[in-house]
């Protein structure tokens, strides 16, 4: 799932013709606006810009601040739009159907329309609100694509292939078309993309070596290539590899849903999220190992993650601007000797001021909080200091020991206070007791069990703050500072379990934020 930070929104407000004599106060771009920031500051939404189309007054003709709106969803400026109600978003339900159903989807832009209840985010067929539903046609091919759906999805649930071509490295078993077993060829040439990937070859080195071998290319492969001239036909590129070491079948398990139509109007295909994949294990043959599979996906996260030039800066991706809470960047100086933290927030939205700079020259910067982590470390494993950490340690164990005991204690109430209860109950039927005595011990036995129960919620909840604030491995920390202090300059992983930011103040002020208990209370430094 999406953050809500994630949304950069824009909010669209429109006053047309008809609504001149009507409730105008309410409607007015005053009122649309205080209702939508209402909204917008509830949900912690960033307000990237807005748009006012003011056909009253009659300063913009023909939705020219819509087509603004548009030009910056298409530039990615904005990828989220609110209006107050959804007839403020087109002059009629096919306008406005036409983008909260299919532009807005296909941008991967979310579309709210707060008192109608839509949000295309959460459900893009599931919009029930959506007015244009009257338009009867319409509902209807919703309606039927829906129930389709329904019924792929519970085969699919059953581990049936239902896709038009197996995944290139399998066939479609001749005696059962929703099976699949190995292509005897294709299957090779999916393993050895694995194994060369492994081996520390890129995506493009492996595309390169299969065009040279002459390997056909899956769709040519399939027979399904009339599109290509005899050119191209033989290349494969890097997406194609990538398809390929990315996708779960090839490890016996069938997973479906991996793609989707954005909806029943659109055409447009896109990637799903893991969540809405259908997965059902062993349907068929595995080409590659589950674990060999894994270790690809590991190998490809840890690639995507560090590029040569952040190699080369130590803090980048620790840095945070401490006013706007986004990441600062570095800059190079134009005779690129020198580098400089810029806030990226406000070097996105420069015009809009909503940060400052927050530059500081970088190489003092990492000085200064290398100076500053080591100094906290030789602090830490100063003898005394440590032994009140360790000390503290031990108290929290005994506290969470005696936690335990008294769960269990009261646990044990409750089952023999139940079966006291259950024997009375048959005592009382074979007339041993008298149904006065019977409900006096039971009331009691059971105001008991009430108590025990609250108690052990309590305790429960006690446990988990305590285990929240999680007891260290005493050595493995201690290890962890050795090291730090015995290079001269960390690399970023030991780095990474030190600290987890760093933020930077307008003043230049740095706040350091450890992941290590003892060096928690970060210090305050000025850098000039
Ligand atoms: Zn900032």
């Amino acid at each position: 799932m999406l953050e809500q930070n994630t949304y950069k929104v824009g909010i669209y407000m429109r006053l047309s013709r008809e609504d001149e004599g009507k409730t105008t106060e309410s409607e007015s771009i005053k009122n649309q606006r205080n209702f939508i920031l209402e909204y917008t500051k509830k949900e912690q939404l960033l307000v990237i810009d807005e748009y006012i189309d003011d056909g009253i007054s009659g300063t913009t003709f023909d939705r020219k601040e819509f087509n603004r709106m548009i030009q910056d969803i298409e530039s990615k400026k904005i990828n989220m739009v609110i209006t107050k109600d959804f007839s403020r978003l087109g002059r009629d339900y096919i306008e406005a159907g036409h983008y909260a159903e299919k532009y807005f989807p296909e941008k991967r832009a979310r579309y709210v329309s707060i008192n109608d209840g839509i949000d295309t985010y959460l459900d893009t067929l599931g919009n029930e609100m959506l007015p244009f539903k009257a338009v009867i046609n319409d509902f209807y091919c919703k309606d039927i694509s829906k129930k389709i759906k329904s019924t792929l999805n519970t085969k699919k649930r059953q581990g049936l292939f239902l896709g038009s071509q197996a995944p290139y490295g399998y066939l479609k078993d001749p005696v059962n078309k929703y099976h699949l077993i190995i292509d005897p060829v294709a299957s090779e040439v999916v393993r050895a993309i694995y194994k060369m990937f492994l081996d520390n070859n890129s995506l493009q080195k492996i595309a390169h070596y299969l065009t040279e071998q002459k390997i056909a290319r899956p769709s040519v492969h399939k027979g399904m290539n009339y599109k290509d001239n005899e050119k191209t036909k033989a290349i494969w590129d890097e997406r194609t590899i990538d398809d390929i070491l990315k996708n779960p079948n090839y490890t016996g398990n069938l997973t479906q849903c991996r793609r989707k139509k954005i909806n029943y109007k659109s055409k447009k295909i896109i990637h799903t999220n893991p969540n809405e994949w259908v997965v059902v294990e062993n349907t068929h043959e595995a080409i590659i190992d589950l674990e060999t599979f894994n270790l690809v996906q590991n190998v490809y996260d840890k690639n995507r993650n560090i590029s040569t030039h952040i190699q080369d800066i130590l803090l980048k991706g620790f840095l945070y601007c401490k006013e706007c809470g986004h990441t600062l960047g570095i800059n190079k100086s134009s005779d690129k000797t020198r580098h400089y933290t810029i806030c990226n927030h406000y070097r996105k939205y420069a015009k809009q001021s909503f940060c400052t700079c927050h530059s500081m020259r970088y190489e003092d910067l990492e000085k200064l909080v290398l100076g500053d982590i080591r100094k906290k470390c030789k602090e830490c494993i100063d003898v005394s200091h440590f032994e009140s950490i360790i000390k503290n340690n031990n108290k929290k164990t005994k506290v969470l020991q005696d936690i335990n005991k008294r769960i269990e204690n009261a646990n044990n109430i409750i089952q023999s206070h139940r079966q006291n209860i259950e024997q009375m109950y048959l005592d009382k039927l074979n007339k041993k007791v008298t149904d006065e005595i019977y409900q006096n011990v039971f009331q009691k036995l059971q105001k008991e069990i009430n108590e025990s129960e609250t108690l052990i919620e309590s305790l429960e909840l006690e446990q988990k703050s305590l285990l929240n604030n999680k007891l260290y491995d005493n050595d493995n920390y201690k290890e962890k500072i050795k090291t730090f202090l015995s290079f001269k300059k960390p690399d970023r992983k030991l780095l990474a379990s030190i600290i987890n930011k760093i933020e930077i103040d307008e003043n230049k002020n740095i706040d350091i934020y450890y992941k290590i208990k003892p060096l928690f209370n970060s210090i305050h430094n000025r850098g000039d």
